[in-house]
């Protein structure tokens, strides 16, 4: 694979996650996810900003620490799930950045968190050496999609220099109906919304893309059932250019109500 030097205009993607399981499986999805990380490493990122679905503050947080810890934020799993660690560092200069970038947004920057199971559970696969500085940006817990529109675009700068922007959600995401089998076939409103979210991305069509967690036809009231996978997307689409086009790097459906779907903007053709 051919080895670029120099800084590049890093991409931003939003990574599906669902099941924690998916961190320590070998399946079509994780399979991608290297691929991609083979890919994203010829850019030579110097780090990555990373919303997780998983971390909501009163308002939005800076991670500042040097090097988090590994937080294991689930329970009922099996015990080698519970022993992943992903020593990656933290970064305190972006981190410090990040906040003064965010200023009109009101950022703070904490202490008080670490690698939650959305950020590990995708580096895992996508940065399996671990060395790559990450610094984890909070949702706000108003959840509030124009709020993160705003974010994304306040660190769409961070992209030229050296900065890839990540978020790990999921675009459908119902625990309540979730079937056993990861390969059970998904429902029409999960695939029905899966689809809208696609086209939108496609289309740049920022208004679906913002309106679409609060749309009240059954599809969206299934596949949101609360806004905090979805809107991880939200800031990366933020940080994309106009002329991006979206390369899906993964579209399949996970226990027939969690779209893995996952998406990358910026990567050069
Ligand atoms: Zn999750």
């Amino acid at each position: 694979m051919e080895i670029r030097t120099g800084v590049e205009r890093q991409p931003a993607l939003f990574i599906g996650h669902g099941s924690p399981m998916n961190a320590i499986a070998e399946n079509s999805y994780s399979k991608s996810l290297k691929l991609w990380g083979d890919k994203l490493r010829t850019l030579k990122p110097r780090a990555a900003v990373v919303f997780s679905a998983h971390w909501e503050t009163d308002g939005l947080q800076v991670l500042t620490v040097p090097a988090p810890r590994t937080i294991h934020d689930f329970y009922g799993f099996p015990k080698s799930l519970f022993e992943v660690q992903y020593p990656a560092p933290g970064d305190p200069a972006l981190a410090t950045r990040i906040v003064n970038l965010l200023g009109i947004e009101a950022a703070t920057p904490t202490t008080q968190w670490g690698f939650d199971h959305g950020v590990w559970s995708v580096f895992r696969h996508l940065w399996p050496d671990a060395n790559l500085p990450i610094v984890m940006v909070s949702l706000s817990k108003r959840l509030d999609p124009e709020t993160h529109l705003r974010v994304g675009r306040w660190l769409r700068p961070l992209r030229d220099d050296g900065v890839l922007i990540v978020g790990s959600g999921n675009i459908v995401h119902n625990l309540k109906e979730i079937q056993r089998d990861s390969a059970a076939l998904p429902f029409p409103w999960a695939t029905e919304f899966d689809q809208r979210i696609q086209k939108a991305l496609v289309e740049r069509d920022e208004k679906t893309l913002i309106s679409a967690s609060r749309s009240s036809d059954a599809a969206a009231r299934k596949s949101v059932p609360s806004r905090e996978h979805y809107l991880p997307l939200i800031p990366v689409f933020g940080a994309t250019m106009e002329d991006e086009v979206p390369m899906f790097i993964s579209d399949e459906i996970q226990n027939a109500s969690i779209s893995m779907r996952s998406v990358v903007y910026g990567f050069p053709q």
